[in-house]
């Protein structure tokens, strides 16, 4: 069977965060069953980019978007005062050739992350201030047609998927 969706790792339990706190699973009996059959690929971004577990937390600099940095006019930045934007674009690079490799067209990310969030991020003060904004991972998919969920609409993005297999993908 085809892999057909993205994840982030840590939504599956793996312990990928910032702070090697193990991530809170939100596998239902439906994405489990695709787990087990193949269908989903997982990725931490953070990760694949060449970052540790644990690592800094790190935030999109302050008046950025991930679009920003992407397009090398922002930077993501950690605690220790650290550029880590080559990391973060490496990881949404790695996470963008899966999805082509695959033609993956539907991804569940972690919200809030600075690489996987869909609607809002930290503001980069460091201050717990959440922002509207996506994560660069998440931003670079949405950039490429990939429909992009996070942990809280598994049901809309399985849905999606439903609606998905009845279209082909274009070439
Ligand atoms: S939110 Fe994304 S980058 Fe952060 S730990 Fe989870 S998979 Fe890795």
């Amino acid at each position: 069977m085809a892999i057909e969706l993205l994840m982030s790792s840590c939504l599956i339990g793996q312990c990928c965060r910032w702070d090697a706190k193990m991530g809170k699973s939100c596998v239902t009996p439906t994405l489990h069953l695709m787990l087990n059959n193949g269908r989903v690929a997982v990725i931490c971004p953070e990760c694949a980019g060449g970052l540790d577990v644990p690592r800094p937390a790190a935030e999109i600099e302050p008046a950025k978007t991930a679009a920003d940095v992407l397009s090398g006019s922002g930077r993501v930045v950690n605690t220790e005062g650290e550029d880590v934007t080559a990391q973060y674009v490496s990881g949404a690079k790695a996470a963008l050739a899966l999805v082509q490799k695959h033609g993956i067209r539907v991804a569940i990310l972690k919200s809030r992350s600075p690489s996987c969030g869909r609607d809002q991020v930290y503001d980069g003060t460091f201050a717990g201030k959440l922002i509207e904004g996506r994560g660069v991972t998440a931003e670079l998919l949405m950039q490429h047609g990939v429909k992009v969920f996070d942990e809280t609409q598994i049901d809309e993005a399985l849905a999606c998927l439903e609606e998905l297999r009845k279209t082909p993908a274009q070439a």
